[in-house]
């Protein structure tokens, strides 16, 4: 009996070691997987993340930038040009105004000087209100020239029309037979622009990484062009110096010149390597990006260039904002993904654990609980059986009282009211004595329509009296059978452990013969096992 218990007990631990291994491989898995998802979410989220605030940061940046200053170059290479032709259109208003203002006193100078050109020459020089007059006095009749200090007339020292070219604006007087051409020249009228507007350009000057510039551009009679500065502000030194072109100048100065000429209008862009003359630091080669447009009355290319390198350091640092702003993105991810995984595990464990607990005691219901009176079984009975032997062996606790149950001529209600009102009337007889117990007392339904009620803590005196009403109220309790109702009576025999009982069967048997006297004596009654049992 004690080997089929423990292989019982075995089989119980063994199938609950399997379902705690079965449930935890369950999680297992589930966890791997709520992890894997999730870190691959994280990772893909991350990288995404840090790309785009690469790009944003730093390409992004770069390009925007670039950009920025292209447009704020190419924006004042136009607005400049237009200013040099507004600029030129009033002057040349202006001046001719005051010079056709001359006329009378021009006549009245050739009338009175009568062919003295140090008189001539002195009216115009001491003319104030215009810049650099130049004249030209000829005989009106021959075309001779009288006076030519600019040599525009050449080795001829005639007059011809053509002359009036050299001039931006003029006028011309005749009186006396003699005759004059006055005016400002081109090349004075430019000079005199020149001066102006280097001004202007410097005022587009905003900082060390941006230059303008303005070259005059010459096709030579080969078809080759040479260019010369005409204003700089950042370097006036430069001014009217020559640039060689065909690779011996420099980079900017070469593109702009035969772009522009190859481009025929409009606004180029270039960039390559150029030097960079940066205060204390000397020349560097930097990156640059020249934008030039060709103004076709002075032929001249109005440039402009930015030095790149200098935005590629500004975005180094946007670069090192972006890794520090990355970092802090991401250990922000990690928490959360971290804070994620730490509820996924704790609601997973918590489910399992729940899971497993129900489990648990379904199981444990099935192997402690008759499944047909809800009495305890035959196993667990057994348990509680050895655990009160023990107890009161070593003293804990005294022993309680045992009540071993029959049902009276079961097989003949079984007979009368079938199978069914057999297991019917075992339900009451269960659910009868239980009304009887308190505590920790209880029902083991030991075998067919055999019982064992323990009562706990109850005198011995008290027993036969306890027991009689167990047996009393299971024999008034109507027992309900579809329209058939009828009544059923145990025989009880009645002990304890005692003394010198090596186990409990030793008190389940002297229980049993006390059992058998009440069967003998006319069933329906408690016997109490005397001393001699
Ligand atoms: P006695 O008064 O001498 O005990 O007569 P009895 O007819 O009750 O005889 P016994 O206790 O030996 O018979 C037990 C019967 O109980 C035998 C079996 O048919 C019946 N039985 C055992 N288990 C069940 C059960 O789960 N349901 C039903 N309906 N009958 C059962
Ligand atoms: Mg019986």
């Amino acid at each position: 009996m004690a080997m089929e218990r423990r292989r019982r007990e075995d089989r119980e631990k063994k199938t609950s070691e399997e379902e705690r291994a079965a449930s935890f491989r369950r999680f297992l898995i589930l966890a791997i997987v709520v992890v894997a998802i999730t870190g691959i979410a994280f990772i893909t989220m991350f990288l995404g993340t840090v790309k785009r605030l690469q790009y944003v940061y730093t390409n992004q940046s770069y390009q925007d930038a670039t950009i920025l200053r292209k447009n704020e170059v190419s924006a004042n290479i136009g607005s400049f040009i237009k200013e040099i032709e507004q600029m030129r259109t009033l002057r040349l208003d202006d001046q001719q105004t005051l010079v056709n203002g001359l006329k009378p006193a021009v006549e009245q100078v050739l009338a009175s000087a009568s062919g003295n050109k140090e008189t001539i020459r002195k009216f115009f020089k001491e003319t104030e209100g215009l810049g650099d007059l130049t004249c030209l006095v000829y005989d009106a009749a021959t075309g001779k020239m009288l006076l030519d200090e600019a040599g525009l007339s050449g080795e001829a020292g005639v007059y011809t029309d053509d002359l009036a070219i050299s001039f931006a604006v003029s006028a011309q007087v005749q009186a006396g037979g003699t005759a004059v051409l006055y005016g400002v020249t081109e090349s004075a009228f430019e000079k005199d622009m020149q001066n102006i507007l280097g001004e202007r350009l410097a005022s587009y000057v905003t900082d060390d990484d941006i230059l303008y510039w303005v070259d005059r551009l010459t096709v030579l009679d080969d078809g080759t062009a040479s260019a010369a500065r005409v204003l700089d502000p950042k370097n006036p030194q430069r001014a009217g110096m020559k640039l060689g072109m065909g690779g011996t100048g420099s980079g900017p100065d070469q593109f702009a010149t035969e772009g522009l000429l190859a481009a025929g209008g409009g606004q180029i862009f270039h960039t390559g390597e150029a030097g960079w003359t940066l205060g204390d630091n000397g020349t560097v080669q930097s990156t640059t990006l020249t934008c030039a447009e060709y103004y076709e009355p002075y032929s001249w290319a109005v440039c402009g260039a930015i030095r790149l390198d200098s935005i590629g350091l500004a975005s180094v640092a946007s670069q090192e904002a972006s890794r520090k702003e990355t970092i802090r993105l991401g250990a922000m991810l990690a928490i959360g993904f971290v804070e994620m995984l730490a509820i996924a595990i704790f609601v997973i464990l918590r489910g399992n654990t729940r899971y497993f607990n129900v489990r648990q005691k379904r199981l444990r219901e099935k192997v402690e609980k008759d499944a047909l009176t809800g009495a305890n079984t035959r196993g667990y009975g057994q348990t509680l059986l050895e655990t009160a032997f023990h107890r009161f062996q070593d003293g804990t606790e005294a022993s309680p009282i045992l009540m071993v149950l029959d049902v009276d001529k079961f097989k003949s209600i079984n007979d009368t009211y079938g199978h069914d009102g057999g297991d019917e009337a075992l339900k009451r007889i269960v659910k009868s004595a239980t009304r009887v117990m308190r505590g920790r007392d209880c029902v083991i339904r030991w075998g067919g329509d055999e019982f064992i009620a323990v009562f706990y803590k109850m005198e011995h005196a008290r027993s036969e009296q306890v027991a009689n009403r167990l047996r009393k109220a299971i024999a008034d309790t109507e027992v309900k059978h579809g329209s058939q109702s009828f009544q059923v009576t145990v025989s009880v025999g009645v002990t304890w452990f005692r003394f010198g009982d090596t186990d409990y069967n030793n008190a389940l048997k002297r229980a049993d013969t006390a059992l058998y006297k009440s069967k003998e004596e006319g069933r329906n009654r408690v016997c109490v096992a005397g001393i001699e049992e």
